[in-house]
């Protein structure tokens, strides 16, 4: 007998309960509705509209949505729309569509921070009336150079003591539009020499002449971040605010914000580490930079690392949840590895995809024993532990096998076709390779094959055949094209290039094989877009979103079989 060690104890404490990957946030939200403090939790995803979401948005949404619904609270979808220069309609929309189609809700209507201008404003107005806010006139380089640095304190701008009536007039005067982009801002009147950049008179209010997609020209000063955050939270009763590590240093101001302006509520801001993927760009700009570009064919092809990407690419909303669930909340930065998203993906398509069958790079096989204008129509399973019934596939005397699947000289070891070698086609029959017919290059353009009668469904006595390969009829097979994918970016960390260049640098060359001529099995002409499949021994695929045309399907690989990352 063996005695029991920690490990061993450990291991069966592992198997006693199931694992609940770690979420930091959630034993926070717990003993905040038991201490009473609120009576329902209130978070909120707050997106600026100027990009599509990508992989590291889904992680947001996984922990702001997620928790709420946990807990029986409620989830806001708020765009932060500040910045009129960068935003779009657009955006907005595949952002709404994005967030649904991860399977979440948002309470309410869609909310924008730029519907809280009016009072936002009138706030900045309460903090010049109190002293704490100001209008300056430095211009942006003065104002850089009188910030100081991290070693050094700043300087008071010389405009910093205004009078409250002279920094009333010229606030009201900027928003009348007096001025031109630049000319002016209002700040905050914090400590120039503090320790933390953010609190040395943070900008409140910048002029820009810019009409914007919800108030129009309503507006030609718009508030900053910081300062529209915080409020819009504390407006809408959110209870947690959660957000990413790098806005750790902006929560003294976040604060002060709230504790020197009349709020209706006081929410608490909580951050952790953002998700990075190896091999994978986590930034809009980045990602709009290669749609602008043209280095990808648009926002939603399926290299990219956004959600409509990933969509198109065949990943499923569930196995994108699973994903940031296993992946943990916590405050510790790292990079996960893309093996670990596959892992899910995969996981979630075994259950749910269908079997099919579908010859990428078709080889033509006649079998020259089975009668010309003969028929059989054989049934397999959709599924091999799942209930999803079953598919018809013809066998006739012409089919098509995968050109890889016959050498004439192998390696030893392999378990396809070779002459005068056996394999059995997945679902029928035992063929055995007769002879190999040339074109003039050289080049092989058809076996000629004989098959087995007896080895429907069981194995001929005596006989050991190893391989199963896949096929589908010549004549009932469907044409089709098949996309394969490699990574878009050559480098586990793209963003990191060679001494002066750009992450452009890493960029795959091959990330795309275009394959034309395919055939799949009969059943697949129906593939609608967005139909997964796993075809059999060559991964999972999904029908092309766009593309896929009745009859007409174009397939793209989601991923393959095994992990091709490690
Ligand atoms: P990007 O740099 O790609 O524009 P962002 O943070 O500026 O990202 P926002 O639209 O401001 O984009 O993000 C909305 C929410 O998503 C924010 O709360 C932000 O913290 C979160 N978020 C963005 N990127 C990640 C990431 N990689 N991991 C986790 N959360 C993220
Ligand atoms: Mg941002």
């Amino acid at each position: 007998m063996t005695k029991p060690t920690a490990d061993n104890a450990s291991n069966a404490a592992a198997k006693a309960e199931p694992v609940v990957p770690a979420n930091f946030l959630r034993p926070i939200m717990q003993a905040d509705l038991d201490a009473g403090k609120h009576a329902a939790i209130v978070t909120r995803f707050p997106p600026e509209p100027n990009g599509y979401l990508h992989i590291g948005h889904a992680k947001s949404i996984c922990v702001n949505f997620g928790l709420a619904k946990e807990f029986g609270g409620s989830c806001h979808l708020r765009f932060d729309d500040t910045n009129p220069a960068k935003e779009d309609q657009e955006y907005i929309d595949a952002i709404k569509s994005d967030v649904q189609w991860l399977g979440f809700e948002w309470a309410g209507e869609v909310r924008y921070a730029s519907s809280y201008f009016d009072q936002l404003h009138a706030w900045a107005v309460t903090l010049i009336e109190a002293g704490k806010a100001y209008v300056d006139d430095l211009t942006p380089e003065q104002a850089r150079e009188y910030r100081g640095s991290l070693t050094e304190p700043g300087k008071n701008s010389p405009f910093r003591d205004r009078s409250v009536e002279e920094n009333l007039d010229l606030f009201a005067r900027m928003k009348a539009g007096e001025f031109k982009d630049g000319e002016r801002v209002l700040r905050a009147k914090i400590d120039m020499a503090s320790p933390n950049m953010n609190l040395r008179d943070p900008i409140l209010y910048r002029i820009r002449h810019a009409h914007h997609h919800q108030t129009g020209d309503a507006w030609c000063i718009y508030p900053n971040y910081d300062f529209t955050h915080g409020q819009s939270d504390a407006l809408e009763g959110i209870t947690h605010s959660i957000c990413t590590l790098e806005f750790e240093g902006h929560r003294p101001l976040y604060e002060w914000f709230l504790d020197n302006l009349p709020v209706p509520a006081k929410p608490r801001q909580y951050e952790f580490s953002r998700l990075n993927l190896n091999y994978t760009i986590t930034s809009k700009r980045k990602l709009k930079q290669l749609v602008d570009e043209q280095h990808v064919r648009g926002w939603d092809d399926p290299r990219m690392s956004t959600l409509q990407g990933f969509r198109r690419r065949g990943y499923t909303a569930q196995a994108i949840r699973n994903f940031c669930e296993m992946i943990g909340t916590n405050r510790s930065d790292g990079v996960v590895d893309m093996g670990m998203l596959e892992f899910s993906i995969r996981e979630d398509l075994d259950r749910t995809a269908p079997r099919a069958m579908c010859v990428l790079r078709p080889l033509k096989v006649t079998i020259t024993n089975y009668p010309e204008g003969q028929q059989q129509v054989l049934e397999l399973a959709r599924h091999p532990k799942e209930d999803m019934g079953v598919r018809q596939l013809p066998f006739a005397r012409e089919l098509y096998i995968d050109r890889d699947d016959f050498m004439e000289t192998p390696p030893k070891g392999y378990k396809r076709l070779e002459p005068g070698g056996e394999v059995r086609l997945r679902g029928a029959y035992v063929i055995r390779a007769d002879e190999a017919v040339k074109d003039a290059e050289g080049n092989i353009v058809e076996l000629l094959c004989s098959y087995d009668p007896d080895t429907l469904g069981k194995n001929p006595e005596g006989r050991k055949v190893k391989g199963v390969i896949h096929w589908v009829p010549a004549q009932e097979s469907v044409e089709c094209e098949v996309r394969l994918y490699d990574r878009l970016f050559r480098s586990a960390n793209p963003e990191k290039s060679e001494e002066g260049g750009s992450f452009l640098d890493n960029i795959n060359p091959d990330s795309l094989q275009v394959l034309t001529g395919c055939r799949a099995e009969p059943s697949l002409a129906q593939a609608a877009p967005e139909d997964r499949f796993q075809f059999e021994r060559e991964g999972y695929f999904c029908a092309d979103l766009r593309d896929t045309q009745p009859g007409k399907p174009v397939f793209n690989r989601t991923v393959t079989l095994r992990d091709s990352w490690s």
